[in-house]
């Protein structure tokens, strides 16, 4: 029987292999096939060169097929194995002999049974703290808890010292932003600066003093005006350990809204300067002002090699929690980890502030008095009524006892006898005369103290990694059976909240516009970062000298900066001032101005037949992007190509590292087109009307849409001509609740009122909609269910009382409001042969839902487009609601910096504005049968509130300062993007315990989309004046197969040269292998891949690039692993991120 059944499995997974392959053939065939009719001429020379092209290409065709096939085999050994042992047929249904099924119309994606196993096995062991458990335990009752207001009263006895003293650790340090109140520039000149010229003064003056710096983005401005000597005596400072770099990123970002790309990014951009200026490594994290903490950046500071991490915006009620528990210093693990491998140790500040006063001890009163900037005299006072006494002589007894108390107190919150004491504040130390006086009477005070057994205690200054040491050190004396002292921490610290109700959740939605431009701006460098390593290889083998190596190498630098910038917890967080907002836009966009220059020219180079005619033109852009921003605060608009009967050249890049159909939509001249494939076929083509607004058509642009197949990382090119046997397909208009203008060419039908729903279809779903244009429901087509799926606005206000929602707080008045309209809005469908479409026009959103007929990944999603204008609104925020009757109660997930899933559970303990979280790429609510994705190209506030409902914050306006230091509203709202995917799967979940789960994952599916999201494909035109001279390929892949459908190349990314400022000769490359749910059906989910256990032969990567050398590395490239070697077989396990030092010849 067993036999019967393994042989019936082997039997028909082999079936599927020819079948596959066969597929594949067909799939790939036309490109066999000779040439389609080509323009005469096209082909002066090189017949040759067009045979070696398909070689090539067969070639590679061959090592694809091979590869697969290799797969497979593996698999179906895999799945033979499952079927033989009985107990693992329950993980996933990949191992219930897919080979079963009937025949699947497209090639089933390829999950080696094995790799579902670690989504399976459900997160880590179990930790001594979960916050989600936490959130369960605390009452959230906020007492008053006496002088330390939000906790608890400390008492100790006078003799706990006694054998062993208290070690206190007096940390000096200045909070940087670059950017907020002020300007990055303008903070530099009025105090960074004279902050960095003290320090090397005044730590000169005695060797016991110490000080911090961790924002990289001020260090290398300053660096760059001051002479050697500074230098030398910053380099000794740093060598005797009297200053210390801390975290050593180009800023401290934010962790609710920032992209891991761009986390990363900002670290290596330090990183990089640190290890080239200074030769200094960091090892200690340092994040006291990001508002609210995410277990990513704990991650990545550990693949980074620190070994130690602060934290401090921590919710009120937390802090008090783990202060109760001695939980304030613990392992903190990632909630996917089953071993201990991501375990980093974090302190938690215990109070309110890092300001002095809430950093000495709980007594804010007292710790005000030894913030000795505030003495008599001085512009600062303490507001609770005490002022600062100079120390001297006749008082210092009554003074060190005063201070020693709190300290006491302070470390009867944490385990070791081991006190951090941080001394600093904002732009502080700017001034030589606040150095005198903080240095001068702390000295006074360590002296008399360190004089006096009595006190038991041993105090000094210290850098943050002096404090670690003695805690290690203190941790090591207590081991128990070689037990750390420390616990093990799971969960993350969102949403923050300082006080009372009020929670840090508006900054997840604040200045979206700029949320959005961010992620633009992270595909087009991440786009130009890979285009450019490659290009500077073709450029130096072919010796290319036009093409701007080391200019591009700057202006990539210049933009990686500006990106690393805009990860500040005032930049993207949407939190400075108007101008300081501006001046974040205006560099991201001539960052992204110069990105373009950069993608245009090294595709260019790339795709160019003959390199030595990138030699005979002028050095200008032949390329054009297809989106143009024409300043920093508008919207991104297509350029229209002008059309004739000479084809142009539309060369389109596909930034991801798997075989993709996309759909290009680009805007031309005329209405008569033919765009043919790269193999010379026609392809089929979409006519739309390009509209000026609701109701106008523009006479002069008509958008032309087509799928486009482009190979992995590949540059695939087309040709666009004016033709009038064109066999283009018209779309199809009706308009309800109005009228549009008639237009010549196509198609406008007014409907009347009827009853009957607005429906969209592709092979996958049916969309329906209301009158005013709103989903309703999607239809599965796989099993003919219909769901609902409901789509709708609504708005919030603020409330009525004395703290009102600003930049910061979210302090609703309530529900929300249902967005209400008098008539309905005017609702105009396409209908094409390429895409449908619903748009409504609101006064306040212009709402667009899409369906793409493709018989793929893109098909399978909705796409939600939103033009968010919200600028007559007073106190007003809008929010997007999709209700489904997903059984999903009050649990639903939302991502963390697009790396990992956090589970949620909304309370209603909590206030509204507390059950908001921040969600960078997805958020999604399920039960048994069902999972609803909302997929998100930007960063934005995002709750459940009620069972099966996903809403999103999208834009707010608010008239007032929520007092956080900021002193404004944000009303400089502007004309809004955002965009979306919707995705419903199908679950096949029996064994709901796991929704107890504190840890979740997308489908393989989910993140594909995520990812074709947030990097769509670049279609970029030949010059008009180029296009009939120049020949190109017609396609060039990066890479000879897809990646395994579960590792994403996070960026290469050229490594600068270790002199002079230009390039070296080798990247970095980063790879993240992601982790993801089996439990979705695999079957014509349009993935071209397959996954090999995290397994990735080095020589089988690159297309035409022979890799010289791949060795390992931590992820920053700070240190090497002691055993680094030339690889040959890449190796990662489930969620983990990489980085390689590559050469590629
Ligand atoms: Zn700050």
């Amino acid at each position: 029987m067993k036999l019967s059944r393994q042989f019936t499995v082997f039997g028909s997974a082999i079936f599927c292999v020819v079948i596959f392959s066969l597929y594949l053939m067909l799939d790939r065939g036309h490109l066999d096939y000779p040439r389609g009719p080509r323009q005469e001429g096209s082909f002066p020379q090189g017949q040759l060169s067009m045979l070696q092209e398909k070689i090539d290409h067969l070639e590679r065709l061959l090592a694809e097929n091979n590869e697969i096939i290799s797969n497979i085999r593996d698999s179906v050994i895999n799945l033979s194995e499952s079927v033989e042992d009985g107990s693992r047929s329950s993980q996933g249904n990949f191992s219930q002999g897919a080979g079963l099924r009937p025949l699947p119309s497209q090639p089933s994606l390829q999950v080696d049974p094995k790799d579902c196993l670690f989504a399976s096995q459900r997160g880590s062991q179990r930790p001594d703290v979960q916050m989600l458990d936490v959130y369960h335990l605390m009452p959230f009752d906020n007492p008053d808890g006496g002088v330390w207001k939000q906790g608890f009263d400390i008492k100790y006895e006078a003799n706990e010292w006694d054998t062993e003293p208290l070690q206190v650790f007096v940390v000096p340090h200045s909070h940087n932003d670059p950017g907020w109140l002020k300007t990055f520039n303008d903070y530099f000149r009025d105090k960074t600066q004279y902050i960095f010229n003290n320090m090397v003064l005044k730590l000169k003056e005695d060797s016991s003093r110490k000080f911090m710096w961790s924002e990289i983005s001020y260090l290398s401005k300053w660096w760059d005006i001051i002479d050697i000597p500074k230098k030398e005596a910053v380099k000794s400072l740093l060598q005797n350990g009297q200053l210390e770099i801390v975290t050593g990123g180009w800023v401290m970002p934010d962790e609710a809204t920032a992209h891991y790309f761009a986390l990363i990014d900002q670290l290596i951009e330090g990183h990089q300067w640190l290890e080239k200026n200074l030769g200094v490594k960091p090892r200690s994290g340092w994040a006291i002002d990001p508002f609210g903490h995410s277990p990513t950046m704990a991650y990545l500071l550990k693949r980074a090699g620190f070994s130690h991490m602060l934290i401090q915006r921590v919710h009120y009620a937390v802090k008090k929690h783990f202060a109760l528990h001695k939980t304030l210093e613990f392992y903190w693990r990632q909630n996917w980890d089953q071993g201990s491998v991501t375990d980093i140790l974090c302190h938690m500040m215990p109070f309110y502030s890092y300001d002095i006063p809430h950093t000495c001890g709980p007594d804010p009163k007292i710790c005000c008095q030894f913030d000795f900037k505030r003495l008599p005299g001085g512009r600062f006072g303490c507001p609770w009524g005490i002022l600062p006494e100079a120390i001297s002589p006749g008082n210092v007894h009554v003074r060190a006892q005063l201070l020693l108390d709190q300290y006491r107190k302070k470390s009867k919150l944490f385990r070791t006898k081991v006190v951090l004491a941080p001394l600093g504040d904002d732009f502080r130390y700017s001034e030589y005369s606040e150095w005198d006086l903080q240095f001068r009477n702390y000295e006074q005070l360590f002296n008399y103290m360190n004089s006096q057994p009595q006190f038991n205690v041993k105090i000094q200054f210290g850098t943050l990694s002096d404090y670690f040491d003695a805690l290690d050190k203190a941790d090591a004396a207590e081991r128990r059976n070689g037990q750390s002292t420390f616990p093990v921490v799971s969960g993350d610290f969102f949403t923050y909240a300082d006080r009372d109700d009020h929670y840090w959740s508006g900054y997840f939605t604040s200045r979206p516009f700029y949320k959005r431009m961010d992620r633009i701006m992270e595909s087009h460098l991440r786009a130009a970062e890979i285009l450019y390593y490659f290009a500077l290889k073709q450029a130096q083998k072919h010796r290319i000298h036009k093409f701007l190596s080391s200019p591009y190498y700057t202006a990539l630098t210049e933009a990686r900066r500006n990106l690393g910038l805009f990860q500040h917890h005032d930049a993207i967080t949407g939190t400075a001032k108007d101008w300081v907002v501006v001046d974040y836009g205006n560099r991201l966009f001539h960052s992204l101005l110069g990105l373009e220059k950069i993608i245009g020219d090294s595709a260019f180079l790339l795709i160019l037949k003959d390199k030595l005619m990138y030699e005979s033109h002028s050095s200008d852009s032949f390329l054009e992007m297809d989106l143009k921003q024409k300043s920093q605060d508008s919207l991104p608009q297509k350029t229209i190509i002008q059309l004739s009967k000479k084809p142009r050249y539309l060369v389109v890049f596909n930034p991801l590292e798997q075989d993709r159909n996309s759909v290009v939509s680009i805007c031309v001249s005329s209405p008569k087109v033919q765009v043919f494939s790269d193999s010379g076929k026609p392809v089929e083509v979409q006519v739309s009307a390009v509209w000026n607004d609701a109701i106008t058509v523009s006479g002069q642009a008509y958008e032309i849409s087509f799928l486009a197949h482009t190979p992995p990382l590949g540059l695939t090119v087309y040709k666009i001509l004016e033709s009038d046997n064109s066999n283009s397909h018209l779309a199809d208009y009706l308009v309800y609740n109005g009228k549009t203008e008639e237009s010549e060419i196509f198609k406008i039908k007014s409907m009347p009122n009827t009853k009957e729903a607005i429906t969209l279809e592709n092979s996958f779903l049916m969309v329906q909609f209301d009158q005013s244009g709103l989903m309703e429901k999607m239809i599965t087509k796989e099993d003919g269910k219909h769901h609902k799926v409901k789509v709708h606005f609504s708005w919030y206000g603020t409330t009525s009382r004395r703290d009102k929602s600003g930049a910061y707080l979210f302090l609703p008045d309530g529900n929300a409001q249902p967005y209400v309209y008098m008539t309905l809005p005017l609702v105009r469908v396409t209908h094409g042969k390429i895409y449908s479409e619903v748009i409504c026009f609101f006064e306040h959103v212009t709402h667009k839902v899409r369906l793409y007929h493709v018989h793929g990944i893109e098909g399978q999603s909705v796409e939600i487009s939103n033009i968010v204008d919200i600028r007559n609104l007073y106190n007003r925020e809008i929010a997007m609601r999709i209700s489904s009757e997903i059984n999903s109660q009050n649990k639903f997930y939302t991502d963390l910096n697009g790396y990992q899933i956090q589970p949620r559970v909304t309370m209603n303990k909590l206030p509204l504005q507390a059950n908001v979280y921040p969600m960078t790429t997805m958020a999604y609510v399920q039960d048994a049968e069902r999972r609803l994705t909302l997929l998100s190209a930007q960063s934005l506030g995002v709750s459940s509130l009620i069972s099966g409902r996903i809403e999103v914050i999208m834009d707010r306006r608010l008239m007032q300062d929520d007092n956080r230091g900021l002193g404004q509203g944000v009303h400089d709202n502007k004309i809004t993007a955002n965009l979306f995917r919707i995705l419903l799967e199908r679950r096949s979940v029996t064994d709901m315990r796991e929704e107890i789960n504190s840890v979740g994952y997308p489908s393989l599916l989910s993140h594909v989309t995520s990812s074709f999201l947030n990097h769509p494909v670049f279609p970029m035109t030949v010059k008009a004046e180029f296009s009939p001279t120049l020949e190109l390929l017609n396609e060039f892949p990066l890479l000879v197969s897809p990646f395994p459908c579960d590792i994403h190349l996070v960026n290469m990314r050229t490594i600068q040269s270790k002199v002079g400022s230009g390039y070296s000769d080798e990247a970095a490359l980063i790879l993240h292998r992601i982790g993801f749910d089996c439990q979705f059906p695999s079957r014509d989910t349009g993935l071209l891949c397959s996954t090999t256990q995290g397994k990735m032969l080095v020589q089988k990567i690159f297309n035409k690039f022979t890799i010289e050398s791949l060795t390992p590395s931590s992820l920053s490239l700070m240190h090497s692993p002691p055993d680094a070697q030339n690889i040959s077989e890449i190796s990662l396990s489930p969620m983990e991120i990489s980085t390689f030092r590559i050469r590629l010849r």
